[in-house]
């Protein structure tokens, strides 16, 4: 056992915008900047220095600023500070550093979130004032979760509280693992018993749906703003689909590894120049769903106390699970090892590699020519997964 911290962020859109907003904004984008500034010159990159040479300059400057402005804008400077200095080092900055964006960094001296209430009290210019926010189901898995920091923000669709949540769980001593191999309309599990499951997603034919869309709309409206609502509205739709769907998914894979308490995945940080990405790419996630479908797992998979393990990915769907000789192609998407003749699915086989991978980093001997072969031949039990289906709504 030990204790895990999860960090998540929600997002809380103000019904109203604040009064004198704009010059709360105006003020601390001055003061990031001054402070950006001091911190180039005198290369100051301790948040403590920083704060201490200019706090007294800048309290006499902003008297009405509610004082923890300053902390955080100190905060926000040193960190934009730093890592310019590691993209000049890299020559990839140019100029002097600057604060540009509509963002301010709240600590919990500035806000105060009541999710029962439904209100977000605010230290502004005029003192502290209480904002109602639009309430999102989401928001209410959050009641027990401890409240961190927190980012405001200015947007053309409204202004935005985006609060940083965490909560402690304890992660519990794996005594298996489920393998998961993602792919772009299926997952595939490798159960410790020996089974495998496929989950059917459909994600491909989700984004070629939405793909065709944006191609209609493209050659049937003129650019201007009625084509860019349409394309961001269908934007949209497609990202919530895919977070519903993801989100299912998930609840199905945890549901499959709890009672087994460990669940192993493909390290995407080792994929990036793997032959996996290049040669392998046919029928692949897409990177931004492999990272964020990976991300949902790993938290989900905690809240529960399932471990989470990652893997080195290279060739799980081009060695045999069994003698780890070399697999070719043998049809559409079978393979066939050339040493001993073991034939099975892609997708079985790469969720297979993956647990062996995992038992393996866990220093668990398996033994060898153990097929899992429960299914015949390795065939999964499939399930469909439903999804909202807004496409044409
Ligand atoms: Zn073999």
């Amino acid at each position: 056992m030990h204790s895990e911290t999860i960090k998540l962020t929600a997002k809380f859109k103000l019904k109203e915008i604040p009064e004198g907003l704009d010059d709360l904004f105006s003020a601390y984008r001055e003061i990031v900047n001054f402070l950006i500034t001091y911190a180039y010159k005198s290369n100051i990159t301790s948040f403590k220095r920083l704060k201490k040479e200019t706090y007294k300059e800048l309290r006499e400057k902003y008297p009405q600023l509610p004082s923890h402005y300053i902390y955080t804008a100190c905060q926000m400077a040193t960190s934009i500070y730093k890592s310019y200095r590691k993209r000049k080092r890299k020559e990839k900055a140019n100029g002097e550093p600057v604060f540009k964006k509509e963002v301010i960094m709240l600590d919990d001296h500035l806000f105060k979130l009541d999710l029962e209430k439904v209100i977000i009290k605010l230290s502004t210019l005029k003192g502290r004032t209480s904002f109602e926010f639009y309430p999102a189901k989401y928001h209410e898995k959050f009641r027990d979760w401890k409240v961190g920091q927190a980012w405001l923000i200015k947007t053309p669709k409204g202004v935005f509280i985006n609060v940083v949540f965490s909560k402690e769980v304890e992660i519990g001593e794996p005594f298996a693992f489920i393998g998961v191999d993602l792919n772009e309309n299926n997952v595939t599990l490798a159960l410790p018993n020996g089974e495998f499951v496929q989950i059917i997603t459909h994600e491909r034919e989700i984004r070629t749906g939405y793909f065709v869309k944006r191609k209609k709309i493209q050659k049937k409206l003129k650019a201007g703003k009625r084509r860019r609502e349409l394309l961001e509205k269908y934007g949209r739709r497609e990202r919530n689909r895919l977070n519903d769907l993801y989100h299912k998914l998930t609840n199905k894979i945890v549901e499959l590894a709890e009672k087994y308490g460990g669940i192993a995945l493909e390290d995407l940080s080792e994929i990036r120049d793997s032959i996996r990405y290049s040669a392998e790419m046919n029928g692949r996630l897409h990177r931004w769903s492999f990272r964020k479908l990976q991300s949902i797992i790993e938290y989900k998979a905690k809240l529960k106390g399932v471990r989470v393990v990652f893997v080195n990915p290279a060739h799980t769907s081009s060695l045999c699970p069994m003698c780890g000789g070399k697999l070719s192609s043998n049809g559409h998407r079978a393979l066939k090892c050339e040493n001993c003749g073991f034939e099975a699915g892609r997708d079985v086989i790469g969720s297979w590699n993956i647990r062996l991978r995992a038992l393996k980093m866990w220093g668990v001997t398996v033994p060898p020519k153990s097929p899992p072969m429960k299914t015949g031949g390795g065939k999964p039990t499939r399930y469909e997964i439903n999804t909202l289906h807004t496409i044409n709504g």
